[in-house]
């Protein structure tokens, strides 16, 4: 098992990506200290080894296809289960409710692995959203029956689940959202209408939110485990979209559907917190597999740079060129400098509101960035499906918008900054 491999029995318990503090003083006035534990941006082999492992299993195993895919638009079922057997579901999840028990920040470093082998960033994308929007508030606000219930066949590929929260009228606005859930015997009657859900259309679980009391705002809502057989839910077919092809995308329309009782997630009116929660772990973890793929493209870009001649050199000696590459390198090591951080805090159960929303910012934006400057770096290869740079572009602007657009991200650093 990769926890007992690591050492870390416990999920999301203490890393040991610790950040130290001076052990002794200065020996005279104005010297700096002798002896420091010092801040440990450092990788253990077993890490290093999982994390290779990672790359070479994603490559192998989540590419299958993905061309075609991505043209008609169809999920890597396969690849899904693929990841779930490998344990991808579950590395953060106890081992009690089907998880491996890895640390917070081992589980990032992995999940970059798995979107550095895999170039199906729709497929890691499903993955993360799954796992941070769907697992973590289920883990923290759920029942014991609820996570012994839901969690182990997450963790397996069994059940896939959604995160429904958006409505045609409420989107940046969330807690303006107009689903209800009204009060019946043994239950709630579930009546609205969710847009643009990642995995709706194949979800048999979804976390819905709806207010069980309308006339108190936002104080009125509550969270929902609202299974795909219950009756009145309906998830129409996907809908078609830019990039993110292979991540069928849709609506949930709740019609009088009655959700029982012991599948409200936490106590009534709560819902807020849960939402807040959830987004504290799905703005900053989303792209995890995302930063892996910043890497490739890198490495990818380095190399072609290399090999392609223009004027007799390769391009890459050209400094409009090598100045592109410069700039991606940047923006992948201080985007998984912010994502580490963050993950080292959430491992040690700080606050990272602010965190979260800069992680999501700087690299959702730096992803967009990147995919530009690749296809920009390969030309007219960079422009035409078959050469799979452009796909990338497609893919990384819609993490411009998903789990509150940039704009969304930037109200919340500067309130907190107290701008
Ligand atoms: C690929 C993809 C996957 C998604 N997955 C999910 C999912 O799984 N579950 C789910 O519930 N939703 C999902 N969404 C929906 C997503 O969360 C919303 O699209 C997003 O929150 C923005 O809402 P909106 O589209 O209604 O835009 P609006 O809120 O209408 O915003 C329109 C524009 O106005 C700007 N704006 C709005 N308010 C402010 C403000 N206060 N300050 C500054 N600018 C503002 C926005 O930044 C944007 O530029 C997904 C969307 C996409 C594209």
């Amino acid at each position: 098992m990769l926890d007992r491999i690591l050492g870390h029995p416990k999920p999301f318990s203490k890393s040991r990506q610790a950040v130290g503090r001076p052990t002794a003083g200065p020996e005279r006035p104005g010297e700096l200290p002798t002896e420091t534990e010092s801040m440990d941006f450092s990788w253990t082999e077993e890490q290093e080894r999982l994390y290779g492992e990672a790359v070479d299993f994603a490559r192998r195993e989540l590419n299958h296809e993905l061309p075609r895919r991505d043209a008609e638009g169809e999920l890597n079922l396969e690849g899904w289960r693929k990841a779930a057997d490998y344990g991808v579901l579950g590395w953060c999840m106890p081992e009690a409710y089907g998880g491996g028990g890895l640390d917070v920040v081992t589980a990032i470093r992995l999940l970059e692995g798995i979107g550095y082998g895999c170039k199906d960033n729709a497929l890691t994308l499903g993955l993360n959203g799954q796992i941070w929007s769907v697992q973590a508030p289920l883990l923290h606000f759920g029942s014991e029956a609820q996570k012994k219930k839901y969690l182990p066949r997450l963790c397996s590929g069994e059940l896939m689940a959604a995160h429904g929260m958006t409505e045609p009228e409420s989107g940046s606005d969330a807690f303006s959202l107009r689903t209800t859930a009204e009060k019946v015997d043994g239950g709630y009657r579930l009546n609205g209408h969710k847009t643009y859900v990642g995995l709706a259309p194949v979800a048999g679980l979804s976390l819905v939110f709806a207010n069980t009391r309308p006339e108190v705002g936002q104080w009125g809502i509550s969270a929902f485990l609202v299974e795909k057989a219950f009756d009145g839910y309906e998830a129409p077919p996907p809908r078609p979209k830019m990039g993110l092809r292979t991540n069928p995308l849709g609506d949930i329309v709740l019609k009088d559907c009655f959700v029982p009782e012991e599948n409200r997630l936490g106590p009534e009116g709560i819902g807020v917190s849960i939402f807040n929660y959830s987004m504290d772990w799905e703005r900053g973890f989303i792209f995890a597999s995302h930063v892996g793929s910043m890497a490739r493209q890198l490495d990818e870009c380095v190399e072609f740079s290399r090999r392609r001649k223009q004027f007799g050199q390769s391009i890459g000696e050209f400094q409009s060129v090598s100045n592109r590459i410069a700039d991606m390198r940047l923006r992948l090591e201080t985007s998984r400098l912010l994502l580490y951080k963050l993950a080292w805090m959430k491992e040690n159960d700080q606050p990272a509101m602010l965190e979260a929303a800069m992680t999501k910012l700087h690299v959702g934006e730096a992803f967009a960035q990147n995919s530009l400057d690749a296809m920009r770096i390969h030309g007219a290869k960079g422009y035409l499906a078959e050469f799979e740079v452009e796909r990338d572009v497609r893919d990384a602007l819609g993490g411009v918008i998903y789990s509150g657009t940039s704009d969304i991200q930037r109200n919340i650093i500067a309130k907190i900054t107290g701008g």
